[in-house]
């Protein structure tokens, strides 16, 4: 996107004294903690105060903070930030607090390809993209009166599933619906979530390789949504919908998983796909991204959405996974972040992983 920018921004960048700056929330805690690991000095960007319980957690607190009065003045001190030799890791809550459109923009160099945006949430967009690689979605469901199975309605732009409902049929539909909000309608698909952490490096040969450079799996998680995930101890989902109480698939937290083992080829085949598309697509997603996905009883599975960034799902893996051990011992999605961009520092490769 701006690489010409991004050189200029890094040409007066002293490579040996780099910052790594985040948004205070999401997984920035990690995000320090695997900084500090790696030898950077960090800054964490905080709205009003200092958040008071980062002192609970010294190993993750980030050495400074700034303090903005709202999100959107990140733009008002871009110098300030530049002078300090910062790179920018993005996470959802950072993309969405600033804003989509001011986050294409932000004059930081930011680690990953800041041109997946559009292709991540726009959902034709993205489906054109994971389809396009091979990878299998839930049907869509054009027509509502076309709804003869359990279908999941999300409206678009909707942060943690909020809103998103399950019908059956299209009276369900039509009691639910609200007007004037744009949504998607997608098969329900059966089966268990896996949320896939990748680290793909364009950079590095080290791991399962790919046209250029190599992809790691971190770590997996399930997300835990209330009240869905646990409505069952109410009474069934039917029950609870007859007395007009109904599931909702609002993300509170992260749990940890793993997989049969004989998927994993599967695993890495979908994350090769998805990267060597996008590099012709956008010229690359770079760095760490999650495939969140159902696998349904015939092993088959189905993806639902891609995160372009690290995901909230890699929180329960500070110390390491039972994946990250096979690669190296305490090694998080945040450390692993972290020792890229130092290793691109080292090779005066920046601007590779960077945008
Ligand atoms: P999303 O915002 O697309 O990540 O969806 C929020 C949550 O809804 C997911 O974490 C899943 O629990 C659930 N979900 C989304 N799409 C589907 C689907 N097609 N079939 C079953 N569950 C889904």
């Amino acid at each position: 996107m701006n690489k010409i920018n991004l050189n200029d921004m890094l040409t007066n960048y002293d490579k040996n004294d780099l910052r790594i700056a985040t948004v205070c929330s999401h997984s920035s805690l990690q995000i320090f903690n695997g900084a500090k690991k790696e030898g950077f000095k960090t800054i964490g960007i905080s709205v009003g105060e200092k958040k008071k319980f980062y002192d609970a957690f010294p190993r993750g607190k980030p050495d400074e903070f700034m303090i903005v009065d709202n999100y959107k003045d990140i733009l008002k001190y871009t110098d300030e930030l530049q002078e300090k030799n910062v790179i920018v890791i993005p996470h959802g809550s950072f993309v969405e607090y600033l804003g989509a459109d001011k986050f294409a923009t932000l004059k930081l160099p930011t680690f990953g390809n800041r041109n997946v945006l559009s292709w991540e949430s726009d959902r034709n967009q993205e489906r054109k993209w994971l389809e396009g690689a091979g990878l299998t979605m839930p049907k869509e469901i054009k027509d509502p009166k076309d709804i003869d199975k359990p279908v999941i309605v999300k409206y678009h732009g909707a942060k943690g599933g909020k809103g998103f409902f399950i019908a059956k049929t299209y009276d369900e539909f039509k009691k639910r619906i609200k007007r004037g909000k744009s949504y998607i309608i997608q098969e329900f698909v059966m089966g268990t979530r896996y949320y896939l952490h990748y680290f793909y490096s364009p950079i590095q040969n080290n791991a399962y390789k790919l046209t250029k450079g190599s992809l790691q799996l971190l770590s997996m998680d399930r997300r835990d949504e209330t009240t869905i995930d646990e409505v069952q101890r109410l009474g069934s989902i039917a029950e609870l919908e007859e007395l007009g109480i109904h599931p909702t698939f609002v993300v509170t937290g992260n749990i940890p998983i793993v997989m049969r083992e004989s998927l994993l080829p599967k695993v890495f085949k979908m994350g090769e796909d998805v990267v060597e598309k996008s590099i012709g697509l956008f010229g690359g997603i770079i760095g760490t991204f999650c495939l969140e996905t159902v696998i349904t009883e015939n092993l088959e599975f189905k993806v639902f959405e891609i995160s372009a960034r690290i995901v909230a799902g890699t929180n329960p893996y500070i110390s390491g996974s039972p994946y990250s051990e096979l690669i190296q011992p305490d090694l998080s999605t945040g450390r692993r972040i972290a020792q890229e961009i130092k290793y691109a520092a080292k090779k005066n490769l920046l601007g590779e992983i960077l945008s």
